[in-house]
């Protein structure tokens, strides 16, 4: 059985097509049905689903075989363990720095000021900041970063921005990009080695396809 980890939302809804150039299919819609396991034509192939930032421990510790996750989350978490050959080019967006309207960020840098940076991804943050020289204080949020400038609880945010039409209705701009994101296949190479006939034909497809 080869168990493949993907999370909800965009990520399954554009791996779908690269399973299917795998001959894979599955019937079932996980943002419409409550299942985690879901089955496919494939007798010994199925598919879990779990949180992006889930993705990376499930393959980690071979609760899936395989899965896709966002470089984000790779980089923010180091990615130990696993091997990651193919860049799939999908979810694509990048990690950014955004200040409200009107904060003059290059100004608040040069003048070697301490930032209030509010973000999710803390160890990204802090990597990036570090290289800078920029003295920062991080503020851990699991979610709607946008919001820390506008109520003062940050002086910018680290997030995924795509088209910028979330930072633009809440009145931020980006100010900064730390990184190309997009999302990657990941490995457990234990799991390879073992199963290498079953998988090896999926991770061909997936690189066919990928082009
Ligand atoms: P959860 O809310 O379950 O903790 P999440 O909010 O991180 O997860 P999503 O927002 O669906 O989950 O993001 C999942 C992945 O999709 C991210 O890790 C990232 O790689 C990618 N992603 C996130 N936002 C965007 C975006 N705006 N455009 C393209 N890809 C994105
Ligand atoms: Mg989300």
């Amino acid at each position: 059985m080869i168990t493949i980890a993907l999370s909800k939302g965009r990520i399954f809804d554009e791996t779908l097509p690269l399973l299917n150039a795998a001959g894979i299919r599955t019937s079932e819609d996980p943002d419409k049905s409550r299942k985690l396991i879901l089955g496919t034509n494939k007798p010994d192939v199925r598919l879990i689903i779990v949180r992006a930032s889930d993705v990376p421990t499930y393959v980690q510790y071979g609760g899936a075989d395989m899965g896709v996750a966002g470089k984000d989350v790779l980089d923010e978490q180091g990615g130990q363990g696993l091997y990651q050959p193919l860049d799939l080019g999908i979810a694509r967006c990048r990690m950014m720095v955004a200040v409200r309207e009107g904060f003059d960020y290059a100004k608040a840098v040069k003048q070697g000021a301490r930032l209030k940076v509010a973000t999710k991804y803390v160890q990204t943050a802090r990597e990036h900041f570090a290289s800078k020289g920029v003295h920062v204080d991080l503020i851990k949020l699991y979610g709607s970063m946008e919001l820390a400038p506008l109520v003062g609880l940050a002086d910018a945010i680290v997030d995924l921005v795509s088209t910028g039409s979330t930072l633009k209705a809440n009145h931020l701009v980006a100010v900064e990009e730390i990184a190309q994101i997009s999302s990657r296949l990941i490995v457990n190479p234990v799991a390879l080695k073992l199963k290498r006939k079953t998988m090896q034909p999926i991770l061909d497809a997936f690189a066919k396809a990928v082009g």
